[in-house]
């Protein structure tokens, strides 16, 4: 058990444009299902694999960091979305970078949807994020994990490591977890395009997302901020 050194860490990257209720109630569930200690959420500076935010980095980190202003259990790290030079976010080097600040010992968890773990043998190194991290994946009704049952490497990979929460605190890494959350069919890009018409997201975005996006005018055109 590693509790001493401040409990199991989710951390949980997106783009985050914007942070929607369904990133949140992912991140609260992930944290209940799996006894972690806090979530951190890591917005993206530039993804790598798809196309650039919309949003401005400063925007997206400032709605993250005031939707979580009053929930305690949650942090934000800004390295990457602030990144002056605005290279491209990979995860391995999102996690080779935690396990630098929070040390060998510390159990680190990856918090991805079921349609993120699905695209998974993309991802640039991906064989490498098992050994700085463990790996939750959230599924819903509607989204549920399709890996596992054939014989693709990551198919493989999942066979030989998955677990359950209980697993977790006993390892830094390298074990593959399924946790099942609220189904809410939400995303950023159906936000986007609602804004974009002049249509209304309350509840749809936290209160305080919703007043940064109002006073800073932020998606009401396709042409971005
Ligand atoms: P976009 O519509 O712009 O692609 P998004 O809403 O999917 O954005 P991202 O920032 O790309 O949001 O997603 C970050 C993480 O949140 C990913 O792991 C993704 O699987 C997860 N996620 C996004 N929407 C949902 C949802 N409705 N329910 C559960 N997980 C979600």
């Amino acid at each position: 058990m590693h509790e001493e050194r401040g409990g199991v860490l989710g951390l949980f990257g997106g783009t985050f444009d914007p942070l929607h209720v369904a990133h949140l109630r992912l991140a609260i569930e992930a944290r209940e299902a799996l006894g972690l200690a806090e979530v951190c959420f890591i917005p993206a500076g530039r993804p790598a694999l798809r196309d650039a935010p919309q949003c401005a980095a400063v925007h997206r980190l400032a709605m993250v960091e005031r939707a979580l202003a009053d929930l305690p259990g949650f942090s934000v790290d800004a390295a990457e979305v602030l990144d002056p030079a605005g290279r491209p976010s990979y995860t391995v080097e999102t996690l080779e970078r935690q396990r630098l600040l929070h040390g060998a010992q510390r159990p680190l968890v990856l918090l991805l949807g079921a349609d993120a773990f699905a695209r998974f043998e993309a991802w640039h190194r991906w064989r490498e994020l098992f050994g700085l991290a463990h790996i939750a994946v959230a599924t819903r009704a509607g989204h549920e994990l399709k890996v596992g049952a054939g014989n693709t490497a990551l198919d493989r990979e999942f066979a030989a490591r998955q677990g359950d929460a209980a697993d977790l605190a006993g390892a830094s890494a390298g074990r593959i977890v399924c946790f099942a959350i609220t189904a809410l069919e939400i995303s950023a890009t159906a936000i986007r395009r609602r804004l974009a018409l002049g249509l209304g997201v309350r509840y749809l975005v936290a209160d305080a997302v919703l007043d940064y996006i109002d006073s800073h005018q932020l998606y009401r055109t396709s042409h971005g901020h």
